[in-house]
């Protein structure tokens, strides 16, 4: 392969993945979070995946991966932080995989920027081309001053925008608001919008 060649493959940092979720957006998702944020929302809960990050993969070699573990009662695909829209194209290749091979399969994801900045003549590179794949966008920064029991918000300015298809049950998170997971290598991964004092407990029993 040239050098010129393995420059145009898009390449994709994540912070971690699960095959099964209930907790971000609706129905049963997989999701992925990517590592990199630079936003710097205040009381951020997701703080481990500021860092640029080293783990690095190719975003077909992402795509066999989750593709390869994608049960039949899956509904969709969402795409989380970290900062999904600083590493749009890559995430853009991403969807154009799942689409193919899941057409059924929505693809929602959480951005800390608004949809005006990711339509606008300075976004991020590839926030166009990632729009395009989304059916449900949650937007804008967490604001820490904003509670709020929305489905998927986690804060009262945040957005739910409906840009593709509309999955059935948008009206309302199902199974509640946050789940654990607990990882092959017994790590640890809270998922959701838990409250302050549930991230407290998890984090006691991490320890
Ligand atoms: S955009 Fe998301 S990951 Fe980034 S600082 Fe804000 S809440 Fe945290």
């Amino acid at each position: 392969m040239s050098s010129e060649t393995e420059k145009s493959v898009p390449r994709l940092r994540i912070a971690g993945r699960v095959g099964r979720s209930r907790v971000n957006g609706p129905g049963v998702r997989a999701v992925i979070w990517v590592q990199g944020c630079t936003l710097g929302c205040a009381a951020c809960f997701n703080p481990g995946t500021h860092a640029p990050g080293e783990t690095d993969a190719s975003a077909d070699a992402v795509a066999d991966a989750l593709l390869a573990d994608w049960p039949q009662s899956v509904d969709g695909l969402t795409l989380s932080g970290g900062e999904p829209f600083q590493q749009a194209a890559g995430l853009a290749a991403l969807c154009a995989r799942v689409r193919a091979a899941r057409p059924g399969a929505s693809i929602m994801a959480f951005s800390g920027y608004t949809l005006e900045e990711l339509r606008a003549s300075d976004a991020p590179p590839g926030a166009a081309a990632l729009l395009a794949h989304l059916d449900l966008l949650v937007d804008g920064r967490f604001d820490v001053r904003a509670p709020t029991e929305r489905p998927w918000r986690a804060s009262a300015n945040q957005r739910l925008w409906v840009l593709g298809r509309r999955p059935a049950d948008t009206a309302a998170a199902e199974g509640g608001t946050a789940e654990v997971h607990v990882e092959a290598d017994g790590r640890v991964l809270l998922s959701g919008f838990p409250d302050p004092a549930l991230r407290r407990a998890i984090r006691e029993l991490a320890r």
